[in-house]
C-alpha cells in the first residue's frame, strides 16, 4: 500500500486539528495563529505550561559562537575576544561553544569572524554534529547543508580528514555554503547542488554517518524570528512533513549497515519530528532509535493526539526555549541495522 494511503486516517487527525476557545484567546494575546496554540496544549497537556512556553518565546536568546579549531585554539580565541572587551561564557554541552554575553561590535563584523576563527551558531544547533560524532577516516553525508553551520562543524570534528559530501538543493544557498566552507578552512568537503533524494540512485549504503538537518517550518525559532508566529499554516507543515519523510528514507538508504543517522530540525512541531519518525519506523524494519548522550531538553513525545508514537520515541530530545534558553530544537539518533 502507498504510504499516503496507509497513514491517511492519522494524517487527518494530525493535520485536521482545530483550536478551542482557550487556544484562540491565547493566540490573540500572544499574536499566534490559533492552530499553533492548540498543538502546544496537545504536546504539553497543561494550559499553564503552554503559557510558560509562550512567555519563554518572548525572551531574548543570547547570541552564541562555535570556536573553529581548524583555524585557532579556543584558548587563543578567548584571549583575542577578551582583549576586545567581548564577554563570552562556555556553553556546558558544546565543547567549542560560547554564549556572547556582551560585545560593543556586531559579532559578524569582527576580524576573527572574517578569518573563520568562529561560526555564529545557535547553542542547540551545535548539538547534532556532536551526537553524530564523525571520526577522522569516515565518509559522511550532510543532506541539507546550507549555509554550512553543521557541515563546517563536522569537518572540524574530523580534523579535515575523511570526506564529507554536503548536499544542498537551493542554488542561492549553495553560495553561502561555499563561502562558509572556505572561510572556515574546510578542505575535506565536496559540495553537491542537487536534491538529496536523487542520491539514492547512485550512493546506496556507502556512508558511515548521515546528517539530516531537515528543511522545516522553523517553529523553534520564534524567539529569534517573531514573524514566525503567524507565517506558516498547517498546510505548510503538511508539505514539509512529506518532504522530511522522503529525505529520512533517503538517509536510511544511503547509510551503511550499523551506520548512524542524526535527524534534527529547528522545530518543536510533532508533525515534523516524532510523526516523521513514526511513519519511517513503521515503513522500514532496519532502523532503530538510540539514546542521546547530551543531557538537555526533555524526551520526545511517545503519544500525540491519542496516537501511540512508540515508547522508543522518548529516546529523542525536544528543546523548548522556556526550558533550555536555546532555540527550539528536536534531535534523534538512529542506527541502521
Ligand atoms: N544544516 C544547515 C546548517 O547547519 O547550516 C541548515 C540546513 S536548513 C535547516 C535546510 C536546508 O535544506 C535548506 O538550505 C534547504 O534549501 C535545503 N533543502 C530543502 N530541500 C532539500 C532537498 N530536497 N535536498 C537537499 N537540500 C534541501
Amino acid at each position: 500500500m502507498q504510504m499516503d494511503k496507509r497513514f491517511k486516517h492519522l494524517d487527518e487527525r494530525i493535520f485536521g486539528i482545530s483550536p478551542t476557545l482557550k487556544a484562540k484567546e491565547l493566540a490573540e494575546r500572544y499574536g499566534y495563529l490559533p492552530y499553533m496554540i492548540q498543538r502546544y496544549y496537545e504536546m504539553l497537556g497543561d494550559w499553564q505550561e503552554v503559557v510558560l512556553l509562550l512567555e519563554g518565546n518572548e525572551e531574548r536568546i543570547l547570541p552564541s559562537i562555535r570556536c573553529n579549531t581548524l583555524k585557532i585554539k579556543c584558548k587563543t580565541l578567548e584571549e583575542r575576544l577578551s582583549s576586545k572587551n567581548i564577554k563570552i561564557r562556555k556553553i556546558p554541552w558544546a565543547p567549542h561553544g560560547y554564549w556572547v554575553e556582551h560585545s560593543d561590535i556586531s559579532i559578524g563584523a569582527l576580524h576573527e569572524y572574517l578569518h573563520g576563527y568562529y561560526y555564529i551558531q545557535g547553542p542547540a544547533s551545535m548539538i547534532p554534529a556532536y551526537i553524530l560524532g564523525p571520526t577522522e577516516k569516515e565518509l559522511v553525508v550532510d543532506l541539507a547543508a546550507a549555509p554550512g553551520g553543521k557541515t563546517t562543524q563536522l569537518a572540524q570534528l574530523m580534523s579535515n580528514s575523511g570526506t564529507i559530501i554536503a548536499v544542498e538543493r537551493n542554488r542561492k544557498r549553495v553560495k553561502s555554503l561555499i563561502s562558509n566552507v572556505r572561510r572556515m578552512g574546510v578542505t575535506n568537503t565536496i559540495i553537491l547542488n542537487t536534491d538529496a533524494r536523487k542520491l539514492r540512485l547512485y550512493l546506496k549504503e556507502v556512508f558511515d554517518k548521515t546528517l539530516l538537518d531537515a528543511p522545516c517550518t522553523g517553529e523553534g525559532l520564534i524567539p529569534l524570528i517573531p514573524e514566525r508566529k503567524r507565517s506558516r499554516t498547517m498546510n505548510d507543515l503538511k508539505i514539509l512533513h512529506r518532504l522530511q519523510v522522503e529525505l529520512l528514507l533517503t538517509a536510511i538508504e544511503l547509510t551503511r549497515d550499523n551506520g548512524l543517522i542524526v535527524y534534527t530540525t529547528c522545530s518543536i512541531a510533532p508533525e515534523e519530528n516524532e510523526y516523521v519518525l513514526y511513519k519511517v519506523l513503521n515503513t522500514v524494519d532496519n532502523i532503530e532509535l538510540l539514546p542521546i548522550s547530551i543531557d538537555i531538553g526533555v524526551p520526545g513525545l511517545d503519544e500525540y493526539l491519542g496516537i501511540n508514537m512508540g515508547s522508543e520515541m522518548k529516546l529523542t530530545r525536544r528543546l523548548y526555549t522556556y526550558l533550555t534558553g536555546t532555540e527550539g530544537f528536536f534531535i534523534a539518533l538512529l542506527r541502521k541495522r
